[in-house]
């Protein structure tokens, strides 16, 4: 009755923010169906609670992240800025509706829709290559380079924050971010130092004055560390952060910013969670030698409320949370924080996990769908991010397992947060420190969740990863489908067992760095089968995600 109730409302609110007045019967057109898979919802935090300072450095914050729109669409494509400028152009109702989808995926190309274009003229595909590298260049000729290049280069080039360019004579050359993009880096580092002289908390003083000098130095080092160290009412990320993006070699971070209120409360709770970390480290169904005996200083964990965002943030699917920085130097040396979104886990929570598990969950086990071990899993997905194997040796030689899994690496790696989050949960049950009747809640919520996730699509890390734990988990008997309803159930038992075979297999193939297995993984398992697709089209009505609409900072 709540879902229902829930879904006419966003119904309503498509309508009304629609052109065509509700008499008119009108059938909507292809693009308005796309664009209402986005769910308006309204996104709010508590402001009132901030010092007057930190109000106002919260307004040039807000700002900053702004500027970043703009250079996460330099980052994207190379045709973004006149595009844009041709569909603000057109104040028809159709052109109106084309800026708004295109807004919405940061881009000409749909990111529910396998990138598919929905604007005439622009490339079929998307460019694997974003605008880091040159259009023209192959992965062949980018490695052969990267060979050829002194030790401090071969870092750079295949580093975070170096844009690869062609010079006349057709050879590659370097140009750091700072050079690359210092027509917006410089007013957003004066906004962040205005920022910094605003606040009262040190805190934030000293994140925001160091990312400052990032932006223009290219060093991001001292600045990630900050903000590991933030103590602050005000939690921003802003910066280059994310690879997924570089569909090459996921190597070059996309711009993107987080403004944000932080929950005491919250926070105090999980962080409890922290302190078992490196005797889940230890228990890892792995062999001894690839566990970490000594895992880095205890990792922050900050449960937060999004005010406003920026840059790769915003288009496409919201991150309902983030285990940031990806920097080694700095996750070797500090671990790194986990960010919680609880007002955007709500939302989603609210306008589309609930109507899925009422479409696709059995009903027995229907009842069992709850807020607590949603939220519980997404925290135990960040945290286990920063466990398992990271820096790994392969044939005698130092790398990382994101390097080794090169592109592949983001999918890999968010399935194997998924899957070992379910191990590590199901650890704390048989331990004592979690109550065990949060145990059949945690499966079937996370079994609901899947849907939510792959429909996401499979070129997205998240989607990819999770088709890849369906298949698996429905091959080892732990998701059982009803052949007359439909509907799925998880086999408790089936699953616990599955959950941590398969973080094994993951991890081990990390540990190993063997590329070549990790391609037979993904290639087997995370494809979509009947069973899914079936499922998937039953959900046509139920918003995939949230468009969310940020009244704090009007
Ligand atoms: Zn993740």
């Amino acid at each position: 009755m709540k879902i229902f109730t829930l879904s006419l409302m966003i119904g309503i609110l498509v309508m009304a923010s629609g052109c065509t007045s509700p008499k008119q019967e009108q059938a909507p057109s292809p693009l308005a169906a796309k664009i209402k898979r986005f769910a308006p919802t309204v996104i709010t935090g508590d402001v009132s609670r901030l010092s007057p300072g930190d109000r106002e450095a919260l307004k040039k914050l807000v700002r900053a992240a702004a500027l970043l729109d703009t250079l996460y669409a330099h980052q994207a494509w190379s045709g973004t800025d006149s595009l844009r400028a041709r569909l603000e152009a057109d104040t028809s109702a159709e052109g109106k509706e084309r800026l708004h989808f295109f807004t919405l995926n940061g881009g000409p190309w749909s990111k529910l829709d396998q990138d598919a274009p929905f604007i005439e003229g622009v490339p079929a595909t998307k460019p694997p290559q974003a605008n880091y590298y040159p259009p023209d260049m192959t992965k062949e000729e980018f490695n052969t380079w990267v060979a050829s290049l002194p030790g401090p280069e071969q870092k750079k080039a295949t580093g975070f924050f170096y844009t690869v360019r062609r010079n006349p004579d057709r050879t590659l050359r370097l140009v750091p971010y700072s050079e690359e993009y210092r027509d917006l880096l410089e007013p957003a580092a004066a906004l962040l130092r205005d920022a910094a002289a605003l606040t009262d908390n040190a805190s934030l003083k000293k994140f925001l004055t160091l990312r400052a000098d990032a932006f223009l130095s290219n060093d991001y080092y001292a600045s990630d560390v900050a903000w590991m160290d933030l103590d602050s009412p005000i939690e921003p990320t802003i910066g280059p952060y994310e690879v997924y993006m570089d569909e090459l070699f996921n190597y070059k971070a996309a711009f993107e910013a987080y403004i944000c209120l932080r929950d005491d409360e919250e926070t105090a709770k999980l962080a409890m969670f922290s302190k078992r970390l490196q005797e889940i480290e230890n228990n890892l169904p792995i062999e001894k030698r690839y566990r970490n005996p000594k895992l880095g200083a205890m990792a922050p964990i900050r449960v937060v409320d999004e005010i406003a965002q920026g840059g790769e943030a915003r288009p496409g699917v919201q991150a309902a949370a983030f285990n940031l920085p990806n920097d080694e130097r700095v996750t070797t040396e500090k671990g790194s924080k986990r960010v919680m979104l609880k007002n955007i886990q709500e939302a989603k929570f609210r306008t589309i996990l609930a109507p899925i598990a009422a479409t696709l969950i059995d009903s027995a086990q229907r009842p069992k769908i709850a807020f607590d071990p949603f939220f519980t899993v997404i925290l135990a997905h960040e945290l286990m991010h920063g466990l398992g194997p990271h820096s790994i040796v392969v044939d005698g030689r130092a790398t990382t397992a994101r390097q080794a899994m090169k592109d592949l690496s983001s999918a890999f790696e968010e399935a194997k947060a998924d899957i070992s989050a379910l191990f590590a949960l199901q650890y704390l049950i048989d331990t004592g420190a979690l109550d065990r009747t949060m145990e059949e809640s945690m499966y079937v919520t996370f079994l609901a969740g899947i849907f939510r996730s792959v429909r996401f699509g499979l070129n997205e890390a998240h989607g990819k990863g999770m088709a890849l734990q369906f298949n698996y988990l429905a091959d080892e008997g732990a998701i059982v489908q009803d052949t007359a309803t439909g509907r799925f159930t998880a086999d408790i038992p089936r699953f616990k067992q599955a959950a941590r075979k398969l973080t094994a297999e993951i991890m081990t193939i990390q540990a190993e760095g063997a590329y070549d297995k990790a391609a037979a993984l993904i290639s087997k398992y995370a494809v979509i089968r009947p069973g899914m697709k079936a499922a998937l089209d039953r959900l046509s009505d139920i918003p995939v995600d949230i468009e969310p609409l940020f009244p704090t900072i009007e």
